[in-house]
């Protein structure tokens, strides 16, 4: 189906995956069940997903959507992405896990090219983005106790305001989400929260007992907020001058998302800790990691800190075919030139339902007119409509769809936000 053809409505029309789905259970029927049988922590728009490829999802009744949100970036290859999909399906034949106790044949491999892709000496694989982030507090918990001095307990990590790192009891203690962080205390102290995009801020909050800054280059869940140009050049100065680490949380910005490999790149900046996750496991599973040099990563010992799954062979094997498919450049280079085309066509609906706009190659934020519509209306709007989006933050959307898209299913796929805030009374 081509984009523009998508009927929300039930035309009769059906893939055959959606007529072999549809024999099962209806989509009504699986929302009821997962009411029923999960907690909810979650408010997902009201499709249920049956199968997916490259931009494109199908539903259970066998209507496609443009998936304009690729699992938060964790889909920046589109789905099922044939190289992925090869590099995981052989490695499911031979061996997938074997946990650190022993050694396999992806893990040195996968290693040494993901050092390669971030310019370091060594990393550190976990499984969730929020993994790899306790993995960076804690190496430079111990970095700053072993190599800086700081006194036993003392450390401190300085971190920004409208952060989101994940959901692990120690990462929501340094959020200003209340709905992530109330009623989970006693919270983890040990992170001073300063101003998103003021260096000033930080210099401010430096002590001697500063052990890192930990900042996303680009905020996501925040709204793709991006920083003032020179803020992650004046922060990298900032921790040069203060023997401080700089942690990026490349996890959602990195990748090829923004146009570069890393977010960091657009200003030139190298982090003493990149922390990655989404699409290093190419959507497939999840693989995270932390990349940094000797000096830090060094100090880990057996026994100080591990993960069952962190590193198996499939994680790995899946880990290599993304890095393989960036170092062609072949994504960061569309990220770049469909960005442009995103940008171009979300301007023009600025004064008409939309206040302003920010973006970063195939990454953006889209804030509503609150008077008009919330961020969710807009999104079940638009699923009305065939395409699939987020909303954060009350009336921001956030765009980021697979980097395999292309500028005419853009096109369209803008083209369904203007005529849903036109139907929700946008001039
Ligand atoms: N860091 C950033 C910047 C993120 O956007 C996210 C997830 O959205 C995380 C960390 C946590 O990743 P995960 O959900 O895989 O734990």
């Amino acid at each position: 189906m081509e984009p523009g053809t998508h009927a929300g409505e039930d035309t009769g029309e059906r893939t055959d995956a959606g007529t072999r789905a549809a024999q099962g259970l209806g989509a009504a029927a699986h929302i009821a069940l997962a009411e029923q049988h999960s907690a909810h922590h979650y408010h997902p728009l009201p499709v249920v997903i049956a199968e997916a490829h490259g931009a494109w999802v199908t539903d259970v009744a066998g209507h496609r959507f443009l998936d304009c949100l690729a699992g938060y970036s964790a889909l920046n290859f589109g789905h099922g992405h044939p190289e992925i999909l090869a590099a995981a399906h052989a490695q499911l034949d031979r061996v997938t896990l074997v946990s650190r106790a022993f050694h396999h044949d992806q893990f040195g491999p996968f290693c040494a090219e993901l050092c390669a892709l971030t310019g370091k000496d060594m990393v550190v694989p976990m499984n969730s983005g929020a993994e790899a982030v306790e993995t960076a507090i804690k190496v430079s918990r111990k970095w700053g106790y072993r190599v800086k001095g700081i006194p036993p307990h003392q450390a401190e990590i300085i971190v920004a305001e409208g952060n989101f790192h994940g959901r692990t009891t120690t990462i929501v203690s340094f959020s200003d989400d209340e709905a992530a962080r109330a009623h989970y205390g006693p919270y983890t102290p040990g992170f001073p929260l300063v101003e998103y995009g003021s260096a000033e801020a930080i210099a401010a909050a430096i002590t001697p007992s500063t052990a890192a800054v930990l900042i996303e280059p680009i905020q996501g869940e925040g709204g793709v907020l991006i920083p003032p140009d020179g803020y992650l050049r004046e922060v990298r100065a900032l921790c040069d001058e203060h023997d401080v680490l700089l942690l990026a949380d490349e996890v959602q910005s990195g990748l090829a998302r923004t146009g570069r490999t890393f977010a960091c790149d657009h200003e030139g900046v190298v982090p003493d800790v990149y922390i990655l996750g989404k699409a290093l496991g190419g959507g497939v599973l999840p693989v995270s990691a932390i990349a940094a040099d000797h000096r830090i990563l060094g100090l880990l010992r057996p026994g100080e800190h591990g993960s069952t799954f962190g590193g198996n062979a499939l994680a790995c094997a899946v880990g290599r075919a993304v890095i393989r498919l960036l170092r062609t450049g072949e994504f960061q280079a569309r990220s770049v030139e469909l960005g442009l085309v995103l940008r171009t066509e979300l301007d023009r609906l600025v004064g008409h339902g939309v206040v302003e706009v920010r973006s970063r190659g195939l990454w953006a934020g889209v804030d509503i007119d609150p008077d008009l519509a919330t961020g969710r209306q807009v999104c079940e709007a638009l699923l009305a409509r065939g395409v699939l989006a987020k909303d954060t933050h009350g009336s921001t959307l956030r765009l980021a769809p697979p980097l395999v898209i292309t500028a005419d299913e853009l096109i369209w796929a803008v083209a369904q936000l203007r005529d849903s805030l036109a139907e929700l009374g946008a001039r």
